[in-house]
């Protein structure tokens, strides 16, 4: 088989650089060792915020008396969530492969590995076969980290996709507890979820902040909403040892499945658990691609190394997704490839953009471009301007006041640098910021804009009066 491009995973990299490759007029092979999606459509991004969004309306229900809506009777059925998840990641799957097949895309299902930098075998159901092209692209995305003594059994010692897949069948209900080892974005965002459920969660960080990285205020209203949700968080905490029913250590157990040994500031703490739920990271996914082989380079935390164009140390082979390294996100993935795509096909490919993205926790996180201390490090000065939720008429109406509005200005020309959100539907509402910074509009453009009353963007725009000292709703101060 002779192509111009064979493209290796189906994730939302490689479907995606596939499609604009086929737009562009070349002939491409994709090929995907499991399922068209990959781990965001099959195992990730839509399952989870299904999930996810199933238990919020769960909570948001129980408390809807104050709105008048009588809620007795309210029960959760996780089989008919299941099926929900089930079906509409199969749904999205066959779009996947409809969209493929109308742009004449040609797909192998099977595992690709290099023989040469110019040819790949790929182990099919049927057998082996072989590929050649002009141009390459890697997008074999990334898996979880596991840590010895703490390695992924299926049952009790889990991985995110495990559990997605809770209360699916009949011998994995959900959890009555839930240990959850990283307090990153997947484990908080699990974390929330099977806590709406009714399970005791208790997560454990071993930096000194939740979601390490993220900007601390927006963090601790995310924090607190978790203590009052009743789940136990320990940062500074280093898990030490684990020990399961029916293994070494067991005798020493009550009815619960896990015991696991946490070392504290306030000294070793014992926690126990019908689940651990491991999240501490994610590696790339380069083995067996036969990548030594030909000599592909990778970078020293093992992802491959790309240039500003996706090339990879075999200029003719490219890389995208996960598998190049931070930030771990879908549409990430899918701008590499478009971008990709665009320099295969020689045409002016998009310059890299601020990549926004969402933390969907309660209430959500969502942010894009600049902190107010990277810019300081850039030597820029800055304007801030924040706009709390609790001075919006509309999260009132929906009872949702947590959070704020925060946007970084440089101080001069007042281009809008970065934006954070914590607060409900934040994963939306950052849309508008990346708008500005993608296109370095000024604090002025959103304040100017008239936006519709009431609703949550409002409240993006009240950030950027407040950093112009002329906000309506709340008291102006002199801006740091
Ligand atoms: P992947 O999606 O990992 O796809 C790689 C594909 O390559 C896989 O299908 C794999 O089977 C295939 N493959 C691997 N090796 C071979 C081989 N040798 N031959 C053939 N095929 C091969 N991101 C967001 O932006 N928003 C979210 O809300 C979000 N939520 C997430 C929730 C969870 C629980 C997880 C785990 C991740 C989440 N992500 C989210 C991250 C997102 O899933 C990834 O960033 C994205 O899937 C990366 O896309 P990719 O194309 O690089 O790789």
């Amino acid at each position: 088989m002779k192509f111009d491009t064979v493209i290796i995973g189906a994730g939302p990299g490689g479907y995606v650089c596939a499609i604009r490759l086929a737009q562009l007029g070349k002939k491409v092979l994709i090929i995907e060792k499991n399922k068209l999606g990959g781990e965001c459509l099959n195992y990730g991004c839509i399952p989870s915020k299904a999930l996810i969004f199933a238990s919020h309306l769960y909570d948001k229900i129980k408390k809807a008396e104050a709105f008048g809506v009588e809620t007795s009777g309210l029960h959760f059925n996780i089989d008919k969530l299941q099926s929900f998840r089930s079906g509409l990641v199969s749904k999205l799957n066959q779009g996947i492969g409809f969209l493929l097949k109308q742009n004449k895309v040609e797909v192998l299902l099977g595992e690709a590995k290099f023989i040469t930098p110019q040819r790949v075998s790929v182990q099919t159901a049927i057998g082996i076969q072989e590929a050649e092209a002009t141009s390459f692209v890697l997008a074999t995305g990334s898996s979880s980290i596991q840590i010895p003594g703490f390695e992924f059994d299926g049952e009790s010692v889990i991985g995110s996709k495990e559990a997605l897949e809770l209360g699916q069948r009949p011998l994995s209900p959900v959890p009555q507890s839930l240990l959850v080892l990283g307090g990153g974005v997947i484990g908080l965002e699990l974390g929330t979820y099977f806590s709406k459920l009714g399970t005791k969660v208790t997560v454990v960080e071993m930096m000194n902040q939740l979601l390490p990285g993220v900007d601390k205020e927006c963090v601790a209203v995310v924090e607190r909403d978790l203590k009052k949700r009743g789940v136990e968080i320990l940062t500074s905490s280093k898990a030490k040892k684990l020990e399961k029913n029916g293994g070494v250590g067991s005798a020493t157990l009550g009815s619960a499945t896990l015991r696991l040994t946490v070392e504290t500031q306030a000294g070793e703490k014992v926690l126990e658990g019908d689940k651990l739920l491991v999240t501490i990271g994610r590696k790339a996914n380069t083995q067996n691609l036969g990548l030594e082989t030909i000599g592909v380079k990778l970078t020293e935390k093992g992802f491959v190394a790309v240039n500003s164009e996706g090339q990879t140390s075999h200029p003719h082979i490219y890389a995208i997704g996960d598998m190049t390294g931070q930030p771990l996100l879908a549409h990430k993935a899918s701008h590499d490839g478009i971008c990709v795509a665009e320099n295969i096909a020689n045409q002016k490919a998009r310059k890299s953009k601020p990549i926004s993205w969402a933390i969907f926790t309660d209430p959500e996180i969502a942010g894009v471009g600049l902190t107010q201390a990277e810019a300081e490090a850039q030597g820029k000065k800055v304007k801030v301007g924040k706009f709390p939720f609790l001075a919006l008429g509309r999260s009132l109406a929906l009872s949702e006041p947590e959070g704020f509005t925060k946007i970084i200005a440089d101080e001069k020309t007042h281009e809008i640098l970065g934006a954070f959100i914590v607060g409900a539907h934040a994963s939306d509402l950052i849309s508008e910021a990346a708008l500005a910074v993608t296109h370095h509009l000024k604090l002025e453009d959103l304040a100017e804009t008239i936006h519709p009353h009431p609703t949550l963007p409002e409240a993006l725009m009240e950030a950027a009066e407040a950093a112009l000292g002329k906000a309506i709703h709340i008291p102006n101060r002199p801006s740091s």
